[in-house]
């Protein structure tokens, strides 16, 4: 379960200090499918590394199964995303002297489990359709394709909470699909509670709750009856 209250973003910039995020208030059952839509500058992706632990707030509570991740230090917020969250960045962040097998397994042996981590990375990108390129450089990779390796890299430790921005964005219609096969059966599975920004349409309408964002404040919210997915 995911709290935020009163989540609050400002930046400087020159004389003028920047609203980014307006007191935001949301909750997160665990297990939710969320789609956070809105227009370019909205502050999607502020929100996003703010839960991630990657961007400090001016204000406010985020409570991650309980704990007051506000107030963590930088070791603690690694401990935390290791073990408790995935996420896919809008521009993958993949590390450029890994393969991909290698991209994928890091978490893996940062947890500590060594052991298995080439097995199960290659696993992953066999789920992701890439199970022939794991020798490749993130550079020898399309954008697609390195999208499709970050996100085996975020369910590499099975995280009960996956951060994503814009996870379908730079695909084609059939990979795209494929992804959201592949989120929605991570969150049928293993209850991982997903957390999606998204412009996809297809994406926004397979989630239990979409949350529109606009100028930094939460304009709308709709929710949908849960189908089988
Ligand atoms: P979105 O992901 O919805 O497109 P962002 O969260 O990236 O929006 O950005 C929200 C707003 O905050 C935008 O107006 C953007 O220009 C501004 N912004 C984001 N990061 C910074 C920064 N580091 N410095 C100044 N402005 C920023
Ligand atoms: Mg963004």
């Amino acid at each position: 379960m995911l709290t935020i209250k009163g989540l609050t973003k400002r930046l400087k910039s020159g004389e003028r200090e920047l609203e980014i995020l307006k007191p935001i208030d949301l909750t997160v059952p665990a297990g939710e499918v969320l789609a956070i839509m809105g227009p370019s500058g909205s502050g999607k992706s502020t929100l996003l590394g703010l839960l991630a632990g990657l961007d400090a707030p001016t204000a406010g509570s985020i409570q991650i199964d309980g704990v007051e991740i506000t107030g963590l230090s930088e070791d603690q917020l690694a401990l935390l995303r290791g073990q408790k969250i995935g996420i896919v960045f809008q521009s993958f962040n993949l590390i450029p002297n890994l393969t991909a097998l290698e991209n994928v397994a890091l978490p893996l042996e940062l947890l500590d489990q060594p052991e298995g981590a080439p097995a199960r990375a290659k696993e992953l990108l066999d789920a992701v359709g890439l199970g022939n390129r794991g020798h490749h450089y993130p550079v020898q990779l399309s954008g697609g394709e390195q999208q499709r390796v970050a996100l085996a890299r975020a369910f590499a430790s099975r995280p009960s909470l996956l951060l994503a921005d814009e996870p379908t964005g730079n695909l084609d219609t059939a990979t795209g699909q494929a992804i959201i096969e592949l989120l929605l059966q991570l969150n049928r599975e293993q209850g991982t509670t997903l957390v999606l920004v998204t412009h996809d349409p297809e994406l926004g309408a397979l989630a239990d709750r979409t949350v529109h964002l606009r100028d930094g404040v939460i304009v709308k919210e709709e929710r949908r009856e849960r189908v089988a997915k």
